[in-house]
């Protein structure tokens, strides 16, 4: 999702890690970071408290028919980049840096790396130069694509069973 400059935000600090940015005007969430990060290192623990048997646009999926909502709730405002730098792995319950990331850029997931069939397909207009444009899930990219990214214990599985 790409942020409006322009646009007023409200600011909420959600811990020594992250900050949460709304937008005033169109009710945009996003997180940024409020330090830097090596890759590898852990920017956030993760539960959830609540599962469900279908995905909805808030959701990350942790096996076939469960998909959990995010604890703490402000790591459910991260959002999707093709060229990303954070990954979910769902096994460790970690929110792990997968590039250097720096204070004040902004947290973004590839939603395919834990999402097989999305519930909510859309155009991606994240700007990097991979951009893949369709965001449907794991299960919808080629060969070329999956190479590209980190995946969870749950899509490597579903990737290796299609063979
Ligand atoms: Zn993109």
């Amino acid at each position: 999702m790409i942020f409006n400059e322009s646009n007023s935000m409200i600011v909420a600090s959600q811990s020594d890690a992250a900050e949460k940015r709304t937008d005033s005007i169109n009710g945009h969430r996003s997180l940024f970071s409020r330090r830097n990060f090596k890759v590898g290192e852990v920017i956030a623990t993760f539960y959830w408290d609540q599962i469900f048997p279908t995905p909805t646009y808030l959701t990350v999926q942790i096996s076939e028919h469960e998909h959990i909502l995010l604890q703490p709730e402000y790591l459910e405002c991260i959002n999707h980049s093709c060229d990303p730098n954070a990954f979910f792995d769902t096994t460790r319950k970690h929110l792990i840096a997968v590039k250097p990331i720096r204070e004040g850029e902004q947290f973004t997931f590839f939603y395919p790396s834990a999402e097989w069939d999305m519930d909510q397909a859309f155009e991606c207009q994240c700007g990097s130069d991979n951009c893949i444009g369709m965001i449907k899930g794991a299960k919808y990219l080629p060969q070329n694509v999956l190479k590209n990214y980190q995946f969870t214990d749950f899509i490597k599985g579903k990737l290796a069973a299609r063979g």
